[in-house]
């Protein structure tokens, strides 16, 4: 921010506070060549990324979210943290290459059992039971049986 009295460049931030309706930030700035203050606002026009739900509602993407389940799906298993956090980290940037800012739960929740899957067989399981909508218990069954006995599913029959 170059300061309104000497054309520095360079300040530093000694106060910033949310405005009354919450749509800017007030900065309080300390030059640093001439030490007089100026104050900035920054609108705050960031708009989230969303994930859309089945019911076609949507909500934030939530990083904590994600990695949250993933511990729920390793827990007691051998899998290291940094492999989650790889896992939440390539879903972040999934949603955000969105052009429309937005993925479905089904498009976030493939994405991440294909890695799970990779990593570790019963963590994979225990997610995809959660997050994915089995057309019927059978088929699900057939998945698991197949993956058991080391079995490409897709080779079934
Ligand atoms: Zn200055």
């Amino acid at each position: 921010m170059k300061c309104p009295y000497c054309g520095f460049a360079q300040d530093r931030v000694v106060d910033s506070r949310e405005s009354k309706d919450a749509d800017s930030i007030r900065r309080r700035r300390e030059c640093e060549g001439c030490n007089k203050r100026f104050t900035t606002y920054e609108r705050i026009d960031e708009i989230p990324y969303m994930v859309v739900k089945k019911d076609g509602r949507r909500e934030k993407f939530d990083r904590q979210k994600v990695l949250s389940g993933l511990l729920h799906a390793c827990e007691k298993r051998p899998v290291a943290a940094v492999n989650l956090e790889r896992i939440v980290d390539e879903t972040e940037a999934y949603v955000v290459d969105s052009p429309e800012r937005e993925r479905t739960t089904n498009e976030v929740g493939e994405l991440i059992m294909s890695r799970l899957k990779e990593i570790d067989t019963v963590a994979y399981i225990r997610f995809a039971s959660v997050y994915r909508d089995f057309k019927d218990v059978r088929e699900f069954k057939e998945e698991l049986e197949d993956l058991l006995n080391g079995k490409d599913p897709k080779k079934r029959r």
